[in-house]
């Protein structure tokens, strides 16, 4: 039995998918405009996470999993226009180096990746629709979501009306029956993008994307709506708003799952405040796409995680022991605190540090903390690879792991035989290997992780 904690309700509930044999999950999906930053990388990395942990508990279900793309949007058209190219020019550029930086993290493509500029139809629908019942209103070629029109606005974020004003930084306008309206579709001028619609030509606004998308290919309750916190409010909850009054009440997801920010120094990493770094800029770094996935996963997922060259290093030390140690080893079964932790609404670091509790445990004499499992040390690492596996983790050969990093791989080799010789009592040579690497400016650091190294 899987536990998330949900949004909504401000718990940690047991997931109980409406139908087993079809779970649906959305989450929204980048804005290709520009390279995504680590802090977008994290809900990519959780929810790929996520979506494998529900495979793996319901291995007879379909998981559908969409992640839709906003190729549509104001940040598109100006950076179009500066550039002098067609939207799609720019769009297709970074929705390639997007897949292309995500899938260095080990992410895999989503089931499905709507775009927007392609449901279109079923946007004016929906729009249509709310307008219908008199939860929406045009004004002077816009269409706008009447916030007083719906009781129940504010049940995800529960902010009160005042924080709701402030909170959606509202432009000043004068079409606007209320200040907590929102857009759902606006004119565009003549050569910017758009289509027509009954209000005139015009593009969607972003909250009516997701609620079409959703209902066109899940339907129009789901699971699972997972994202970043910064989304609660306004997006989902407008979201939210639009779908439950197109649909008669219908909740739009079962399950919130939000994931934290990932903080520079003391601030969130964002673009506007221009200090980001790019997965693209690490990986030129020569940092492997596996360690920074590590990285992103070592705190939990709700929790802020702060963005650190000790993180980095750190997360390269612990997948080069599992690679010393797990790299050519046959993975088989698994760890069954290893599964639980997953289960208990994503525990990755309780899941990364029962590995290396297990490697311990495969490393040494078994101690009674093992004792739940039948098998014998080779097993116990079979069992810690097939885990490790299961995080998306250890995806290479331990040779081509410790390729391609200049001398590192014989930097390996040689902590390798060194922590053999400290195995036989041999210390006279651990001494020498430590010293020789020493004369080479490579200092050896022994962690409870294992041994790293680094240069002097
Ligand atoms: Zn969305």
């Amino acid at each position: 039995m899987i536990r998330l904690h949900d949004t909504m309700t401000r718990k940690k509930r047991a997931f109980e998918p409406a139908d087993p044999k079809r779970i649906t999950m959305y989450v929204c999906g980048p804005t290709v405009y520009g390279r995504a930053h680590i802090g977008n990388a994290r809900p990519a990395v959780v929810f790929d996470l996520l979506r494998r942990v529900l495979e793996h508990e319901y291995p007879d279900a379909e998981v559908t999993y969409a992640r839709n793309v906003t190729d549509v949007d104001d940040k598109i058209i100006a950076s179009a226009e500066q550039e002098g190219v067609d939207p799609s020019v720019v769009t297709e550029r970074y929705e390639r180096f997007y897949l292309d930086d995500m899938g260095a993290l080990g992410v895999n493509p989503p089931t499905i990746a709507p775009h927007a500029t392609q449901e279109i139809g079923p946007m004016i629908e929906m729009i249509e629709r709310l307008v219908e019942r008199g939860n929406a209103y045009e004004a002077e070629g816009h269409v706008l979501f009447s916030v007083p029109s719906d009781p129940d606005y504010g049940s995800l974020s529960r902010r009160d009306r005042e924080a709701m004003v402030a909170g959606a930084r509202v432009e000043v306008a004068p079409y606007k029956r209320d200040p907590a309206d929102f857009v759902m579709w606006k004119p565009s001028d003549e050569g910017v993008i758009g289509w027509d619609s009954p209000w005139g030509r015009g593009r969607p606004g972003w909250h009516i994307e997701c609620s079409a998308m959703i209902r066109a290919h899940l339907g129009e309750t789901i699971d699972i709506h997972g994202g970043g916190l910064d989304l609660i409010f306004p997006h989902h909850e407008n979201e939210i708003a639009q779908s439950r009054c197109a649909h008669g009440g219908a909740p739009l997801a079962r399950y919130w799952v939000h994931n934290g920010f990932v903080d520079m120094g003391s601030e969130k990493m964002s673009k506007s405040l221009g200090n980001i770094v790019t997965p693209a800029e690490l990986l030129e770094q020569g940092h492997k796409g596996e360690t920074l996935r590590l990285a992103l996963l070592s705190a939990h997922y709700r929790q802020p995680l702060a963005w650190t060259e000790d993180l980095i290093a750190q997360s390269k030390a612990v997948l080069d022991r599992w690679y010393r140690l797990l790299g050519d080893v046959e993975p088989f079964g698994e760890i069954a605190p290893f599964r639980e932790a997953l289960r208990d609404d994503l525990n990755t670091p309780r899941a990364i540090a029962v590995i290396n509790e297990f490697l311990k445990g495969a490393e040494g004499p078994i101690s009674d903390d093992y004792a739940f499992f039948q098998g014998g040390a080779q097993d116990m690492l079979r069992a810690a690879a097939a885990s490790a596996k299961a995080l998306g983790l250890l995806t290479m050969s331990k040779d081509e792991w410790f390729q391609g990093g200049g001398d590192a791989g014989d930097i390996e080799a040689k902590i390798a035989a060194r922590a053999e010789a400290k195995k036989n009592r041999d210390f006279t040579t651990a001494d020498r290997i430590r010293n020789e690497l020493k004369a080479e400016g490579i200092v050896l650091e022994d962690t409870a992780a294992g041994t790293t190294w680094r240069k002097e």
